[in-house]
């Protein structure tokens, strides 16, 4: 059976004080109403890993993150929906957490092992249980078949957008949007929020995947002190957001990208009747690991 990955996510218009101020409008792609677990850019960076797995008679997946990845969790649950057995390689000590608790639940193998050990993929796989029926997918999806579906993030919009704005880890995600704005003819800038520190080497993840960066821009000044730090701004800012919208973000990705974004609004980056896309990357699972934060 070839997984079913049809779900289109929706485009949504978001009501902002600040947008009405400045007279621009400001939508959504909501890929994190795709699925509660196999969320956002993940369900897009696995569609294509999966077909393939199908495609070469593979009904084991064996992927690798740390302890709080939305790319395990996501795995562990595509697997149980679709009918693939799943095992992971998670960094680091043993330990235990709601993520880790739901991707078990969804019956997935884990194993926990050394940064050293960590480093060696492909050596790891070679140790999986089912290693002659099984699937490689590095850690957060990452890959030529993600980019292929991400993709579809802009193929699927209704209408062109001057700007695009998403949140970057490793870059396949942005990767596929910069790829499906040339192909597609599309000349919507691309904005690019690296949410770990020195993001300039982003551009460089991006041309690996083959992406031109003509219509990219970066901007490397919002990570925050690094990958899943905080400040108090940050925080604050993810608070109000949420309460004025009523769109949930969290503050390790889209928090990061949609503070870029308003930062830039307010100082009158756009004109005045500009249409912005936001690519909503889901990954609210991630709030699990940060409710102290919170109170
Ligand atoms: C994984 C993740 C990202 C990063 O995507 P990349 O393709 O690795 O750049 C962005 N947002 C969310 C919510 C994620 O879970």
């Amino acid at each position: 059976m070839t997984p079913d990955f049809s779900f289109h996510s929706p485009e949504q218009k978001i009501r902002h004080p600040l947008y009405t101020q400045k007279g621009i409008e400001v939508c959504f792609k909501r890929d994190d109403m795709i699925h509660p677990f196999i969320s956002g850019n993940k369900w897009r960076k696995l569609k294509y890993n999966l077909i393939k797995a199908t495609e070469e008679n593979k009904k084991h997946i064996v992927t690798f993150g740390g302890a709080w990845s939305n790319h395990i969790l996501a795995t562990s649950c595509a697997g149980a929906t679709f009918g693939y057995s799943t095992e992971a390689f998670i960094r680091g000590e043993e330990v235990e957490n709601p993520i880790l608790t739901m991707c078990k639940l969804f019956g997935m193998q884990l194993h926990f092992v050394s940064r050293e050990a960590y480093q060696h993929k492909k050596e790891l796989f070679t140790t999986s249980i089912h290693r002659d029926h099984a699937y490689f997918i590095d850690e957060g999806g990452y890959g030529i078949e993600a980019v292929r579906g991400c993709k579809e993030i802009i193929t699927e919009l209704s209408t062109p957008y001057q700007h695009i704005f998403c949140a970057a880890g490793t870059g396949t995600t942005a990767a596929g949007l910069a790829l499906a704005l040339a192909e597609n003819e599309l000349n919507s800038q691309l904005h690019v929020v690296p949410v770990l520190k020195g993001g300039d080497f982003m551009a460089e993840e991006m041309k690996k995947l083959r992406a031109p960066l003509q219509q990219t821009i970066l901007h490397t000044d919002y990570h925050f002190g690094g990958y899943a730090k905080t400040t108090p701004e940050l925080i604050a800012f993810v608070k109000d957001f949420v309460a004025q919208t009523g769109v949930m973000v969290e503050p390790i990705y889209t928090g990061k990208a949609l503070f870029a974004l308003h930062h830039l609004i307010e100082q009158n980056t756009f004109q005045v009747g500009e249409r912005i896309l936001f690519i909503h990357t889901g990954g609210l699972t991630g709030l699990l690991g940060m409710l102290d934060k919170f109170n």
